[in-house]
């Protein structure tokens, strides 16, 4: 369907794998999985494993698995390296975005659909409401809306920094 990366997160990041889903990536998240597991999941679907564990890292890489070993570093900062080394957009696009909490696709639906669904004050001032399918959590660009970009912002400052220490050679 596409060359996009695809990720699996390990348990430690949890944080990273919803925003991998905002930013549209298809990320598997195990809240707790043995590194087997997580490893061929990788390995039968072409995933990027993404972790904080060492030796994870390692038992991946030896498994022929792309790893990215993820350092106890800031959001932003985690994903200007993701940029760096995996390719991901540091922009949300919309016709991408996934659903944080299960990895759906979000669907854009009318306003009229969500009417029951969202608060009045919610329903009155925005006009762009996404859905997800499976758990029929309704999205609109909030008041958190200018964390996410603060941080997008953030992340993409860091890229040409980031490029300069850590590209692979
Ligand atoms: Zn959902």
């Amino acid at each position: 369907m596409s060359s996009e990366p695809r990720f699996v997160v390990d348990t430690m990041l949890g944080t990273l794998a919803r925003w991998l889903r905002i930013l549209g990536y298809d990320t598997v998240y195990y809240k707790n999985a043995e590194d087997w597991l997580i490893i061929r999941r990788a390995e039968l679907e072409g995933r990027v494993v993404v972790t904080r564990d060492r030796a994870l890292h390692n038992k991946a890489v030896r498994s022929g698995v792309r790893s990215i070993y993820i350092p106890d570093i800031d959001m932003s900062t985690r994903l200007a390296y993701l940029a760096v080394l995996a390719d991901i957009r540091l922009h949300v696009d919309f016709e991408k975005t996934r659903c944080p909490e299960d990895n759906t696709p979000l669907v854009k639906v009318s306003k009229e659909k969500v009417r029951d669904k969202v608060p009045e004050a919610v329903y009155r001032v925005h006009d762009d409401f996404w859905i997800c399918e499976k758990c029929g959590k309704v999205y609109w660009v909030g008041s958190h809306w200018r964390m996410i970009e603060k941080i997008l912002s953030e992340a993409r400052e860091k890229v040409k920094e980031l490029k300069f220490k850590i590209a692979p050679k």
